[in-house]
């Protein structure tokens, strides 16, 4: 590990932190991560209830190979201290005629296995998963590995490829329209408008770009961590702290401070942060805090990217945890119990900003692959749909709303009464989003995808105004989820001397 006598502040011990700070600690800065909360892992955490385990937030685990290399950049073999398996099927999908539909790994079997359910033959699913692996291709290096915000980035081969092949891929349309396009049976379109709630925005308005999403699942895969979810945040907070990392939880930082550039230059640079226990002096400074937040809490009197800032934030979610005494072998990790009108369901959810009267329901039981995950014969549930961010609707009636709903649609679908088998609840709404992890508005995933200049109007990995200052997580370049997230952290810290 290279040795310097720098040090550097991250604020927030999200999966970006965590990230962020082992890369710090690896360039050989002293890295200390000031957490708001008693534990690790802002979305990605843990709750137990009544013999319950609960993954809080993440639940679909995608590119592991980003937090492998964490791992090995400290110089340890990743699968001495992490482990996860490849799924397959990946998802089962309910619909209300009683069609169920698996989706396989791997393009051919993927392909095989839907055209024998739906109307779609395998000859014109391989066309359309060939032509989203086309588009991954040329937007990963643009869009996911490289800072948007430094020219010199554009000046590489694989980037210019990209951008000389705007019109390959699908900035112009949305993603129903070219999947409309693609396919006749509107299952199909479903299941494949689905990819745009990855990053909480909607099909009918997510440029057909974000289509590469399902590429990332269907054809490279996704995983199950062993352990669950949680495990990921548990293995990295142990590698930081291996490697030299010092975390000070409970412990929010109040604000970022800064002073003037020495001899005279105008503009300012970091000094340090601010917290209860008073102010500390860093050289860097990392927030891993929502973009929005840190502005608005952290850096009152700071010049702001007003235009930024003001982007529409995503979708939201509300989540039952339900423990549920009893076995549903019909059921696997992934289930979705579609809506019958999907393009209703997201004009609710993003132009009348409530909840839908028949939302899409998403059910991850991961005591199917973790038996002590809940006790014997009985089921983990996280019950979940989108719903707006807050723009200051009556929360409680709403969540009371969902839970009559959902527990009606369930029943439907699974032809038996859910609802004395429920023996514990805990519920997520965006208020408790907003209060765990301090994300504006209570928006899962920063800002909305709903346009298509939305990647280029995130906020860029660093500061115009003030030297030292960096960003990264979820609100920030490239975007949501764990692997963008990991993506962030690399960008963010690559752009540090
Ligand atoms: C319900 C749900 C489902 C999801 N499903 C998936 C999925 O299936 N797959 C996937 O890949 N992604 C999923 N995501 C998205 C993914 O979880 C996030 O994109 C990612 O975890 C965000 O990480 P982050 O590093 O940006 O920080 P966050 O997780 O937002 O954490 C930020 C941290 O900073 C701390 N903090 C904030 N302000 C301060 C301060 N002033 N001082 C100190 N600490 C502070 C917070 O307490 C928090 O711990 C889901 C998210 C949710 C909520």
């Amino acid at each position: 590990m290279n040795q310097t006598t720098k040090s550097c502040a991250i604020i927030g011990a999200g999966i970006s932190g965590i990230a962020a700070a082992i890369r710090m600690r690896n360039k050989g800065y002293a890295v200390t991560v000031f957490e708001a909360n008693a534990f690790p892992g802002g979305k990605l955490s843990t709750e137990s209830n009544k013999g319950y385990r609960f993954d809080m937030g993440p639940s679909v685990f995608t590119m592991p190979e980003y937090v492998d290399e964490l791992f090995v950049l400290s110089g340890k073999n990743p699968r001495e201290h992490f482990n996860y398996i490849p799924l397959d099927p990946v998802y089962r999908y309910f619909f209300e005629d009683g069609t169920t539909v698996d989706a396989f790994h791997g393009k051919e079997k993927y392909a095989e296995k839907i055209s024998e359910k739906l109307k779609d033959s395998k000859e014109d699913i391989l066309k359309y998963l060939d032509k989203t692996e086309e588009m991954y291709e040329l937007t990963a290096e643009v869009f996911l590995h490289n800072s948007l915000h430094k020219f010199k980035n554009f000046m590489t081969k694989r980037v210019m490829k990209g951008l000389l092949n705007f019109g390959k891929i699908g900035a112009f349309d949305t993603m129903n329209g070219a999947n409309k396009k693609a396919f006749k049976d509107p299952k199909l379109v479903q299941i494949l408008n689905r990819y745009s709630t990855y990053n909480g925005s909607s099909p009918y308005l997510a440029p057909a770009t974000l289509n590469v999403i399902s590429h990332l699942e269907i054809e490279k895969g996704a995983f199950y961590p062993i352990g669950g979810m949680y495990s990921i945040t548990e293995s990295l907070v142990k590698l930081a702290k291996d490697i030299g990392v010092t975390f000070s939880f409970s412990n929010p930082v109040r604000e970022i401070l800064t002073e003037g550039l020495p001899n005279g230059q105008s503009g300012k640079k970091i000094k340090g942060v601010r917290t209860d226990e008073g102010n500390l002096n860093f050289d860097v400074v990392i927030s891993n805090m929502d973009v929005y937040n840190s502005y608005l809490k952290l850096l009152p009197s700071a010049k702001k990217p007003e235009k930024t800032l003001s982007q529409p934030k995503s979708s939201s979610g509300i989540i039952f945890y339900w423990g549920i005494k009893h076995n549903f072998s019909q059921l696997g990790l992934h289930n979705i119990f579609f809506s019958e009108n999907y393009e209703e369901e997201f004009d609710t959810i993003f132009s009348k900003k409530t909840i839908y009267v028949d939302p899409t329901i998403y059910v991850n039981i991961t005591s199917k692959y973790t038996a002590t995950d809940a006790p014997a014969d009985c089921e983990n549930w996280f019950t979940f749909i989108n719903v707006p961010n807050n723009s200051g609707q009556d929360w409680d009636e709403l969540v009371n709303e969902a839970r009559e709903t959902m527990i009606k649609k369930l029943n439907r679908l699974l032809k038996i009464d859910i609802r004395p088998m429920i023996e514990c609840e805990m519920i997520l709404d965006p208020r408790v989003v907003e209060a765990r992890t301090s994300s504006a508005f209570g928006a899962i995933y920063g800002n909305a995808s709903n346009n298509k200049f939305a990647a280029f109007m995130r906020h860029p990995n660093f500061s115009k105004e003030i030297k030292g200052l960096y960003f990264c997580g979820g609100s920030v370049h490239p975007g949501p989820s764990i692997p963008l997230c990991l993506l962030s952290a690399k960008i963010t810290t690559g752009l540090v001397s």
